[in-house]
């Protein structure tokens, strides 16, 4: 396949989005439009599950929500007031209906729907233990193993069976679940990944960022806490519990406000676009160039470049175009056509380049291929120097907590130092923000080595969890990851 994608796939891929709402008439409505606007954290499909009192329906697509969720008939199937949604990128099973979210079970105490953000990572040897004990897995996704432990656990209660079961697994999780009791939302003790409440009229809405809230016109009430598990009953009773005490030292995940979220969304109490520019402002302290024109690498760079440009005093210009009117792949029949494909989304904008000295902004480099063809790009436009900025610090590191991650050995970063990577990709200079400079422009005044504010282990490698699943497998990888520092 060709991609017109260039830039976004030498990225960090998002993980998932997923939506709640209780008590609003037409609910999954309000969870399609929600999930419309989460649809940069996953667009390999999405899934519908509603109650309406007597029944659950599902439906659970591959795609966009655009596409199978903006038809009248469908929406009328997912009938009721109670309704959550996910939207996915595949990072533990493959990419299958089967493993398309909200999982749906029926148990002794009636149906259970789960939609899940991040990763379980002891989830194989959980699934090999209780495929041991006789448990049939419907998919290969890490979210059902929660289902069975559910299932067989033997308190009496469903929120206590849901517990104990939450309790056995290790790794990121923000959850909303569907029961006939009423909607649940839950995040793991240390907060990796988000989860915020808002509330519409008396309707009570649950989402992955705040941008959701914007889009169906609802109210930021909070952030679902680092540990803490909210329950919504019917008749609209909010309950919060605190089933793993009170977690002291959360480790929210930084890439967040680096990458992952969108700019107009609120996380962590942070702005995430007054975030981005901050850390372009840091990296304009730490790595000054002399130079004509700071321009952003589209459009992840856009708020780190105005940042940089502002600090620096040097004009912020669009130097590189992005194309809004085309697909996401399409067939290529070879390599030759498949350099131009870079040029379909993204082309250099020439009569502004053209002798200039530029500093180019992008938020991360991964493989490294994508920043070479975007030198290269601008060098073939005229420019006189490209010197290459980086919005995070080097990404050396794997992540386990539901983000795409290559392996490490594919990371620039893990292979060659600084000087190494900008010979690699042909800059005349290249400059990362330093870790500290991170937390700064979150708004800490330094990063805690103990005990790390955030997780930030794809450039520290300091893993804010054991990594259970990954302690007896023999792959050279692993192993190297095990001599990495758990913090
Ligand atoms: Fe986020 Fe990186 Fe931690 Fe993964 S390893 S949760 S991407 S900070």
């Amino acid at each position: 396949m060709l991609t017109t994608h260039p830039f976004d796939d030498d990225k960090l891929r998002e993980e998932c989005g997923i939506f709640g709402v209780y008590g609003a008439e037409g609910a999954s409505a309000m969870v399609a439009l929600g999930l419309h606007a989460l649809q940069h954290r996953g667009q390999e499909a999405a899934g519908i599950t509603s109650w309406d009192g007597e029944e659950f329906h599902s439906v659970r697509a591959m795609g966009h929500v655009a596409g199978n969720f903006d038809n009248d008939d469908v929406i009328r199937k997912l009938a009721g007031e109670v309704a959550c949604g996910h939207v996915r990128y595949s990072t533990t099973g493959e990419t299958a209906l089967r493993n398309v979210q909200p999982l749906y079970a029926e148990l002794s105490s009636g149906g259970f729907a789960i939609a899940h953000n991040g990763n379980i990572s002891n989830a194989m040897n959980l699934r090999r233990r209780l495929v041991r004990e006789g448990a049939i897995f419907q998919s290969t996704s890490d979210t059902e193993v929660i289902i069975h432990l559910l299932a067989r656990s033997r308190y009496r209660t469903l929120l206590d069976r849901f517990i104990d079961a939450l309790k056995q697994v290790e790794g990121a999780y923000s959850l909303i679940c569907l029961t006939r009791e009423g909607l649940i939302a839950c995040r793991d003790p240390l907060g990796i990944r988000p989860l915020v409440m808002g509330r519409l009229g008396e309707a009570i809405i649950f989402a992955s960022e705040t941008v959701a809230f914007d889009v169906v016109g609802a109210e930021y009430i909070r952030q679902v806490e680092p540990g803490e598990l909210i329950v919504v009953t019917h008749g609209g009773e909010l309950r919060s519990h605190r089933p793993f005490g009170e977690s002291l030292h959360p480790r929210p995940c930084i890439f967040e406000h680096v990458y992952f979220s969108r700019p107009d969304s609120v996380v962590d109490g942070n702005s995430v676009y007054s975030v981005r520019k901050g850390i372009g402002a840091q990296l304009a302290i730490e790595s000054p160039v002399d130079a004509d024109l700071v321009i952003p690498v589209p459009d992840s760079g856009v708020p780190a470049a105005i940042g940089y440009a502002q600090q620096s005093g040097i004009p912020f210009e669009l130097g590189i175009i992005r194309s809004h009117y085309i697909g996401r792949t399409f067939i290529q029949p070879g390599d030759k056509v498949r350099h131009l494909g870079v040029k379909l989304k993204h082309n250099a904008n020439r009569a502004l380049i053209d002798g200039k000295k530029i500093v180019l902004i992008d938020d991360s480099i991964v493989r490294g291929t994508t920043s070479l063809k975007i030198v290269q790009m601008m060098r073939e436009a005229g420019a006189k120097e490209v010197h290459m900025r980086i919005a995070s610090p080097p990404t050396r590191h794997s992540c386990f907590y539901g983000v795409d991650t290559p392996e490490r050995g594919k990371l620039l970063a893990h292979k060659m130092d600084v000087a190494q990577m900008c010979a690699f990709i042909h800059a005349d200079s290249l400059a990362f923000v330093s870790i500290e400079g991170l937390y700064r422009a979150i708004g800490e005044n330094h990063r805690d080595e103990e005990s790390p504010q955030y997780c930030d282990a794809c450039f520290t490698g300091a893993y804010p969890t054991t990594l259970t699943d990954f302690d007896d497998q023999a792959d050279v990888n692993q192993l190297e990851l095990l001599r990495e520092r758990v913090v």
